[in-house]
């Protein structure tokens, strides 16, 4: 038994993404003890020469809307994107702190089984809801900390620019939201989207919080901010603490154009999010669009690896009116974006595995992965090579949340052929 009254445990028989060869990890008061070779413990998992990898972290999501389709039919969804934000006021005006709780705590327990140990997600803090989704997700987050760690952007859902918004979202971060969202396109004009960006920078360093934009969610090569909020993070000096989630225009650019700015976002130490199949279906372009090809609908993800960029992924929404589908898998999602940028050669199981886990939880400050001396939140893939964590049937056979199992499928294998 550890100081913390946990008790010792060893998971037997498990690979790694990186080998071949197995191993046993050796938990101690909920953190990685040592790896190594016939390790015992009063307590033990078999893991069958399955991977071992640390816990998904799905980096970016939005539980406060996540489920909302429970509630309505597919028929009261608008035909344009400004349809769909008034139909998700008249949600917005409905909610309670218990409402948001109750479908954020069960689509939060879905991504759960589905691996996630760690969830960053945005929050609408807006003049329609005010704080009360950030006062439900604040409270979730220590409902359930035992199990999946959680953590708050105060997403500025209709801007910063205002001086009545702006006052709001610095109420969420004085009220404890974890750090700052940002969201360029809801002002109007260049001129005010550009001061969004200038005003994020600077209640960010007054706060002392990390920064996350929404930007270039479109296949538009002219809606192309990603240069500018590269430039502003080196002037306001957040090297490395600023994320930006979609740049989809990105892809949009010349050979010549996209290479500079990889060059650009890597000087500034910036976070890609990429959020897969939320990407592909953008409502920022509709179906007859010229610029909805689906072609370049995901970020450059290969190249801003290659240059040394840090992406992570993320679901984006779960069944609400921007995005009716998603079952907050990130084996889905890993799925979609290796289908989407042709991510199947031989090492891209592992780059996929590290975007969906290691990279959000760089981006979340988090000890994470299989040193000594870092949480054992880990989960046992349904695979014995990395090209099986695509290619088996996506469930997560076991999750352990600092050394405690917290989440168990089970998957029947006694499939009788009926031909
Ligand atoms: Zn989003």
């Amino acid at each position: 038994m550890g100081a913390s009254g946990k008790q010792d445990f060893v998971i037997q028989n498990a690979r790694t993404l990186y080998s071949d060869k197995t191993l046993d990890i050796l938990v101690s008061n909920g953190l990685i003890a040592q790896t190594g070779s016939k390790l015992e413990a009063g307590d033990s998992y078999d893991a069958q020469g399955r991977i071992v990898a640390p816990g998904f972290v799905n980096i970016h999501t939005h539980l406060d809307k996540a489920d909302l389709l429970s509630l309505m039919k597919p028929s009261d969804f608008g035909k344009s994107l400004e349809e769909n934000r008034e139909l998700l006021k008249k949600f917005k005006k409905n909610y309670t702190v218990k409402n948001v709780k109750e479908r954020a705590k069960k689509v939060a327990l879905e991504m759960l089984a589905n691996g996630c140990t760690a969830i960053r997600t945005q929050v609408d803090v807006d003049s329609t809801c005010g704080l009360t989704s950030l006062k439900a997700l604040t409270e979730l987050k220590d409902e359930l900390k035992q199990c999946v760690t959680l953590q708050t952007c105060a997403f500025p859902q209709q801007g910063v620019v205002e001086e009545k918004s702006r006052a709001l979202i610095e109420e969420a971060l004085k009220e404890g939201a974890d750090l700052l969202g940002g969201l360029p396109l809801v002002e109007k004009g260049e001129e005010a989207q550009l001061q969004h960006i200038d005003i994020l920078f600077e209640l960010a360093k007054k706060y002392g919080v990390d920064l996350e934009v929404q930007i270039d969610e479109s296949n538009d090569p002219r809606n192309f901010m990603l240069p500018i909020l590269a430039e502003k993070t080196i002037e306001n000096k957040m090297q490395g603490r600023v994320s930006a989630t979609h740049c989809i225009s990105l892809s949009a650019q010349s050979e010549q154009v996209a290479k500079e700015t990889i060059k650009l976002v890597k000087q500034a130490g910036i976070n890609v999010i990429v959020t897969p199949s939320a990407n592909m279906i953008t409502r920022f372009n509709l179906p007859d669009d010229v610029h909805s090809r689906p072609s370049n609908s995901i970020t450059l993800v290969k190249e801003l690896a290659e240059a040394g960029v840090n992406v992570a992924m993320g679901t984006d929404n779960i069944r609400d009116i921007f995005y009716p589908l998603g079952n907050s898998s990130m084996l889905r999602e890993m799925h979609v974006l290796a289908s989407a940028t042709r991510m199947t050669r031989d090492k891209d199981p592992q780059l996929l595995t590290e975007m969906a886990s290691i990279n959000g939880a760089k981006i979340m400050g988090l000890n994470h992965g299989l040193e000594k001396g870092a949480p054992a939140d880990l989960i046992v893939l349904n695979a014995k090579t990395p090209n099986e964590i695509l290619n088996r049937t996506p469930i997560i056979p076991k999750i352990f949340k600092a050394g405690t199992p917290v989440s168990e499928t089970v998957l029947d294998q006694n499939v009788r052929c009926l031909a």
